[in-house]
């Protein structure tokens, strides 16, 4: 009587605790672990580094883009250059360090 898992795949994504979870929805967004920066799946920067190779392992999905933000990850600047430009502003203002 164990429901059938059914046809669906499940995608590796990240939450906004930064713990990775399954989810039947593909991410929207790309990330880089260690750079703590998020971009567009087709972002030409991150395509070049994953031909690279070396990027895949720390390679992770958002959901959208509040979920990444919340995970403490920035927009890239490349893609996404004017929410990069907003969260630098917004950084400098509301985060003296
Ligand atoms: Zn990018």
């Amino acid at each position: 009587m164990a429901g059938a898992p059914g046809p669906l795949r499940t995608y590796t994504l990240l939450g906004a605790d930064r713990r990775s979870y399954r989810a039947t929805e593909p991410g929207t967004l790309g990330g880089h672990r260690r750079g703590r920066l998020y971009g567009r799946l087709d972002c030409p920067s991150a395509l070049r580094a994953l031909a690279r190779g070396g990027y895949r392992r720390h390679r992770v999905f958002f959901a959208d883009e509040a979920t990444a933000l919340a995970a403490g990850y920035r927009p890239c600047a490349v893609c996404l250059p004017a929410r990069y430009a907003r969260w630098k502003a917004n950084r400098e203002t509301m985060e003296p360090s």
